[in-house]
């Protein structure tokens, strides 16, 4: 099939990079999401819920998003800034978003499904230094607009639907070129082939006692503005939205009645898709597309999870031991894996987050443990709070309480035991500076002249992390084995730093053993101590992958172990 609709060619002469709209004969029906009034109206989920109910219609989708910053990817950004980084599998670091994509419709995003203004621009510039354009002025309009176009309809499988989120809220002078590439496409798609939908809020003003829905319109001018008539809005709101109201936004905004659906406030964000389906949202798409929309979508694996999630059988309490804790967003897939594993075992898993550096701060801080039923330390960066989590570890080894280490969090588990047990007190990470036991480092300090990890201190701070989908060796009868039921997996990796396989006998001899490895035996991936209830600690990012309706198998083991302890405690 073919990968794109559109196809730049490099037209001879003078006239340079031209986009020229080619039909190569996939019908893949583009949908665009703008978002209006405020921003966090929670757009990436809205796409995520509404490719999940084109899902349950039995078609193909793919999610993607445009964002208009100047950083090349949000790799470099600091969680506060813009919350979680999303690893894909082909080693991108891309918006959260995409996170929501991948857990509401299970399909892998990739480095092109999502694109920065920062890297548009590159491709840009670069093409203009290669002297690409040939004596054109290079210009927002066409060429940047093209090279956004470009993006949005490269490496595609022939999709039914691409669902194209655009970051920002409309109105902000970043998102105008993207806005701009979009009218473009929508005009050279034509309807049948493309929608726009604006998600909006309605606010309930308490002192009238009334929802506003003036600043829809407001919003809806905006789009108009840029030539963008919106076919659909989805109207977030914290109660219903009385009929007369909906008529009265599809009055002014150009759109019919049955086009405005409600948003509404959902007690879990995976009854979206079932709120999106009882709003109609499903059925305007199809007879936008002129779809049939006949039959019922089939719901059912949304109605399970929502059933578990409002009526679990019981509770478990997991602290959570990192460093980013103004900003849980940082931590979004994290928790949402988390509250997988509790899908899994039919119980609710409530989440006490805890700053690290707390346990450096208060010496009677530990009891803030005392009640947990597992613990939690999460990937991270920089040394702050590093000795914190050490001491959190050592906790939960001591106690015997349930522990999953993720990637800084396996890490400081291993410091633990080299200083703790394996008699070495110097022990740390070569990421705080020189020290006489790096038993984590970078590959480079132990392995001279490796050809295939180049990383040193000195490198780039974007991009030079070991990063994307690795495979991993499992150690045959090992506990991981039984969690996986595995020996080979592949893991998403986000990281500059490795644990030093030199000290494998020395940890071995302590108890705590590597359980998974590189394919190369040189990268310990997965450390665990088989004396323990339940101690891992994984180089990788297993909550990457975990989805509400196939919970990751690490998180679901780290529950029930919580459920078992929780009858200890
Ligand atoms: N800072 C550590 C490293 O770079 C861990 C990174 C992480 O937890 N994602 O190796």
């Amino acid at each position: 099939m073919p990968r794109a609709l559109f196809a730049f060619f490099l037209k001879g002469g003078a006239a340079g990079l031209i986009w020229r709209n080619v039909e190569v004969g996939s019908m893949t029906r583009f949908i665009f999401i703008t978002g209006g009034v405020v921003s966090s109206l929670g757009k990436g989920l809205a796409s995520a819920a509404l490719g999940a109910l084109l899902q349950a219609r039995g078609y193909r989708v793919r999610l993607r998003k445009l964002d208009p910053y100047l950083n090349v990817d949000p790799g470099t950004m600091s969680p506060y800034q813009n919350g979680e980084v999303l690893v894909t599998e082909d080693g991108a670091e891309t918006d959260r978003d995409l996170g929501h994509y991948e857990r509401f419709t299970g399909v892998s995003s990739r480095r092109s499904d999502n694109v920065t203004t920062g890297r548009i621009y590159s491709t840009v510039i670069a093409r203009e230094r290669h002297g690409d354009y040939l004596g054109a002025t290079v210009q927002v309009i066409p060429h940047v607009t093209d090279a956004i176009k470009e993006f949005v309809t490269a490496d595609l499988d022939a999709e039914d639907f691409v669902l194209c989120e655009i970051g920002g809220t409309v109105g902000d002078i970043e998102s105008l070129p993207f806005l701009e590439a979009i009218r473009q496409l929508g005009n050279e798609l034509g309807p049948g082939r493309s929608m726009f939908v604006h998600l909006t809020l309605l606010p309930y003003i308490p002192s009238a006692g009334e929802l506003k829905t003036k600043p829809t319109p407001h919003s809806v001018k905006e789009l108009l503005s840029v030539g963008i008539q919106p076919d659909l809005l989805l109207c977030r709101s914290d109660r219903p939205i009385p009929d007369a109201e909906r008529r009265k936004i599809a009055l002014f905004c150009n759109v019919s009645e049955a086009a405005v659906i409600p948003a509404l406030d959902v007690a879990t964000i995976y009854r979206v898709p079932v709120s999106y389906h009882e709003g109609g949202m499903d059925i305007q798409v199809c007879r936008h597309f002129g779809l049939e929309h006949d039959h019922e979508p089939d719901l059912g694996r949304w109605h399970d999870i929502v059933e578990r999630v409002l009526q679990p059988e019981g509770e478990v309490t997991i602290a959570v031991v990192g460093k980013y804790m103004k900003l849980l967003d940082a931590y979004k897939s994290l928790a949402e894996a988390l509250a997988h594993g509790g899908i899994a075992n039919n119980v609710r898993v409530r989440l006490e987050w805890l700053d690290s550096e707390v346990f450096e701060k208060e010496e009677t801080a530990i009891h803030h443990l005392e009640h947990v039923h597992g613990i939690l330390v999460p990937g991270g960066f920089g040394e702050r709070g590093t000795e914190g989590k050490i001491a959190v570890a050592r906790f939960a080894r001591m106690r015997r309480v349930p522990y999953f280490g993720i990637c800084f969090g396996m890490q400081m588990a291993v410091i633990e035991a080299a200083r703790n047990m394996a008699g070495l007190p110097g022990a740390s990470s070569s990421e705080f500076g020189a020290t006489s036991d790096p038993v984590v480092g970078l590959m480079t300090e132990w392995n001279k002249g490796n050809e295939v990890v180049h990383r040193d201190t000195d490198s780039e701070m974007g991009g030079t992390m070991r990063l994307g989908s690795y495979e991993c060796r499992i150690a045959p009868g090992s506990r991981v084995h039984g969690i996986y039921h595995a020996l080979t997996i592949h893991e998403r990796h986000r990281h500059r730093y490795e644990v030093n396989i030199h000290y494998q006998e020395r940890l071995k001899a302590t108890g705590l053993v590597f359980s998974g490895m590189s394919p190369d035996g040189l990268l310990p991936e997965i450390v665990e101590i088989p004396a323990h209830p339940w101690f891992i600690g994984v180089q990788f990012h297993p909550e990457l992958k975990s989805k509400p309706f196939a919970p990751h198998p690490l998180f679901t083991a780290f529950i029930r172990a919580a459920v078992e302890q929780s009858r200890l405690v």
